[in-house]
C-alpha cells in the first residue's frame, strides 16, 4: 500500500514560485489561480490525491512553506504463541 502524507501551505511565506509543483514526482500541488495571499500571490496547494509525504517539495521550497505529514502504518499486533 502506498504512503499517505499531505502537506500544509504556509500562506504567509509562500511566494507562488512555482517550484514545488515542479519538483513533485507525483504531480499533486498546483498553484491556486482563484486565489492571492495577502502579499498577493497565488499559493500552492495540494490539488489531488497521491502525495506520498516524500518531502521534496518542502526541500526545494525557498521560503520554508511546506510542512509535510506523513501517515504511519499502524504496527501489526505481535501473535501470542
Ligand atoms: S516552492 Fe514554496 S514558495 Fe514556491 S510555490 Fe511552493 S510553497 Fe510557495
Ligand atoms: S510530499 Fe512529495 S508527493 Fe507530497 S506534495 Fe510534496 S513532493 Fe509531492
Amino acid at each position: 500500500m502506498p504512503v499517505k502524507g499531505w502537506i500544509e501551505v504556509d500562506e504567509l511565506y509562500c511566494k507562488g514560485c512555482d517550484l514545488c509543483v515542479n519538483a513533485c514526482p507525483k504531480q499533486v500541488i498546483s498553484l491556486d489561480l482563484n486565489r492571492l495571499t495577502a502579499k498577493g500571490y497565488h499559493p500552492a496547494f495540494l490539488s489531488s490525491e497521491g502525495c506520498t509525504g516524500c518531502a521534496i517539495c518542502a526541500i526545494v521550497c525557498p521560503e520554508a512553506a511546506l510542512t509535510i505529514y506523513r501517515e504511519v502504518p499502524a504496527r501489526r499486533a505481535k501473535a501470542n504463541v
